[in-house]
């Protein structure tokens, strides 16, 4: 059994299982939740990760991890440290060499002997002082005898005993420079070495010798104590971890790929015009297992010839960032909870609803019906400002008021500064929430990754000077303009006076400097060009969000369910989004009363809820259905 299935130390009722928030857990608090000691068990979901690097850890091979940021990519390397056997460990000593004193010798003993042979060293080095000292003292006592009592001398004396004094201690000090330098030691680990040497700089990650101020003259240090071990170093039989593997340097990254090849590495001074330049070690074991992570594009940045060794040699994995909600999963959100708290160590248990709570929103962040986020390094965040609250207020437990309390606290950048904009918006009366407007529709965008704004669109026709154009202003990008020539296509269609002749602006009402995801307002954009077109109000208490095809149809975007919440905050009664997104939205129950979500499937179902008076708008919804209902055929046979 490799630990992939995780048990919980509590009571579970299958009976209530699958409704069940906690899965049928039936605990108190996450104090009746028994957390995993080892790492690699207390990973949730990432399955096939898992699988990898348990597999990675027995056959000792390199594993390249992409995925998401917080998707545990560095616990599943600190996890793989732990699987590694604990008894190859090694101790690295670096000597000074007689013949060469810029070329210290390196040696490898078992774990723990390290230690053992610097201190053997020094006690020989003690005695050897000793001997030294007691011989110093004699000689002096001599000498010092002979002055005053032969030579009669005082002065003489002094003097004399003072000259014997330095030429011991001076002679002294090459006894010390004899004892090994403990470069790498192993002595007290209790598993295999783990080192993240994520954006490490060039001696972190390869070693360095130190700069000697004196270098010579009695005062300067032997070069093999200078000597540091990097992280490929400390290393050696356990795991080197790199995440964002592109921002390391092509320099560092050649090195670190010389280091695997060769499983030894020479440490030699990393900046040119120091001293320790000059000095360069025997090699030095890197016997490592390497995991390398980062998002899809650091794969393409990173050095081919890297990349292919950890190919050839490892495996590649892909993490999740969602995971499926079923009640066994639930159950071990619940341990995660427990788990963070356990690894804190200093917040309140959480009890049972306060882990409920914890859990809708593992839910509302995985923006998938069904799905659970795996972005749990953000979910840890939630649970430890949660009970940093819970504490702040000195309770005993963590309750659900705590937690969201604590959402409303830990909402990113950008969602405050989504809620600052349309605060500010509210004052200036830039938003509309009621009413009908011609050639005016509120759309909806996301800014950031988490947070929805709502984005006015204002159309207006003007005739043409020469060929009719579309003109977009407002701060447009390259994707909103696409949006803008999808939906020309339909209008041209669907237009009986002669769009050619005719200037159609349009302009998104300031965006606030945020981007805009373009695609998502086609229908908003064609909405308000009909609009403006046909001389129809608009209703002003929508909001809407989707995508057009050529043919009408609506389809999914991103974000549905900030973009629902914004429209909510912005005063909106009612939402328009795709059909196909009714099952991605998983709103807060704060907003559920506020909103009515409204799902359509075609750009006319759209018409027929946004436009003002029934008449004129049902010619237009006919006519719309009409055109975009046979080009819609077309298609479909082809
Ligand atoms: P990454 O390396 O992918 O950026 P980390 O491994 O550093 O993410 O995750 C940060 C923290 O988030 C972990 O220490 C752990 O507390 C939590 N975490 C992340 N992923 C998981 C997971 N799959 N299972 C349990 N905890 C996780």
């Amino acid at each position: 059994d490799l630990g992939s299935d995780v048990e919980i130390d509590a009571e579970i009722d299958e009976e209530i299982a699958e409704d069940h928030l906690l899965g049928g857990l039936l605990i108190d608090s996450t104090d009746d939740i028994e957390v995993p000691e080892r790492l690699v068990d207390q990973v949730i979901g990432q399955e096939h990760a898992r699988d990898v690097v348990m597999k990675a850890a027995k056959q000792r091979r390199h594993v390249m991890m992409i995925g998401s940021p917080g998707t545990g990519k560095s616990m599943l390397a600190k996890a793989m440290s732990e699987l590694l056997p604990k008894e190859e460990l090694q101790d690295v000593l670096v000597y000074h060499n007689p013949d060469d004193g810029n070329n210290p010798k390196v040696r490898t003993v078992p774990a723990g002997k390290g230690e053992q042979i610097v201190e053997a060293h020094k006690e020989e080095a003690r005695k050897r002082n000793q001997m030294r000292s007691f011989l110093m003292w004699i000689i002096i006592a001599v000498v010092l005898g002979y002055a005053l009592l032969v030579a009669n001398n005082v002065l003489l004396g002094i003097l004399a005993a003072g000259i014997i004094y330095l030429a011991f201690r001076y002679g002294s000090r090459g006894s010390d420079s004899m004892i090994p330098n403990l470069l790498v030691n192993n002595a007290d680990e209790k598993s295999a070495p783990f080192e993240d040497a994520t954006g490490a700089h060039a001696g972190a990650l390869l070693g360095d010798v130190r700069h000697d101020p004196f270098q010579s003259g009695g005062m300067e240090t032997p070069s093999h104590d200078r000597v540091e071990a990097g992280a490929i170093h400390k290393a050696n039989k356990g795991v080197l971890f790199v995440d964002e593997i592109n921002t390391l340097d092509i320099r560092s990254q050649q090195k670190l790929m010389t280091a695997i090849q060769e499983g030894e590495f020479s440490i030699t001074g990393q900046s040119e015009r120091s001293s320790g330049a000059m000095v360069q070690t025997e090699p030095v074991p890197t016997d490592f297992i390497m995991i390398a992570a980062g998002n899809l594009d650091a794969m393409e940045n990173m050095h081919p010839a890297l990349r292919s060794r950890i190919k050839g040699y490892g495996y590649e994995v892909y993490m999740d960032d969602t995971i499926d909600d079923t009640p066994e999963m639930r159950r071990k959100y619940a341990r995660f909870v427990a788990q963070e708290v356990a690894k804190d160590g200093r917040l309140p248990s959480f009890d049972g609803e306060a882990i409920e709570e914890v859990i809708l929103e593992a839910r509302r962040r995985a923006g998938r019906k069904g799905h659970l986020t795996l972005e749990l390094r953000n979910l840890g965040g939630l649970v430890r400002v949660s009970g940093d609250i819970a504490r702040s207020q000195d309770a005993d437990l963590v309750t659900r008021e705590h937690v969201l309390e604590a959402k409303g606290r830990s909402r990113s950048i950008e969602q405050q500064l989504a809620d600052d904009y349309i605060e500010r918006r509210k004052d200036y009366e830039l938003q509309v929430a009621d009413g009908y407007q011609t050639g005016r529709v509120n759309g909806l965008a996301v800014m950031g990754e988490d947070s929805g704004i709502m984005l006015p669109v204002m159309a207006e026709v003007t005739p043409s000077q020469g060929p009719g154009q579309v003109i977009a202003t407002g701060q447009l990008q390259e994707m909103a303009e696409e949006a803008v020539q999808n939906v020309s296509a339909i209008i041209k269609k669907f237009s009986d006076e002669d769009i050619t002749e005719k200037d159609i602006h349009i302009q998104f009402v300031q965006t606030g400097g945020s981007g805009v995801d373009g695609d998502s307002a086609s229908i908003t954009v064609a909405t308000a060009v009909i609009s403006a077109l046909e001389d129809v109000g608009v209703d002003q208490s929508l909001a809407m969000t989707g995508s057009l095809s050529v043919r009408g149809d609506v389809l999914p975007v991103g974000g549905v369910t900030h973009k629902i919440e914004a429209a909510a905050k912005s005063g909106c009664t009612r939402v328009i989004i795709p059909k196909a997104n009714e099952q991605d939205v998983m709103i807060e129950d704060e907003y559920k009363e506020m909103v009515e979500i409204i799902p359509v499937s075609h750009i006319s179902e759209v018409l027929d809820i946004a436009l003002e008076g029934e008449a004129e708008k049902d010619s237009l919804v006919d006519r719309l259905k009409s055109i975009t209902g046979s080009a819609l055929e077309k298609t479909g046979e082809s």
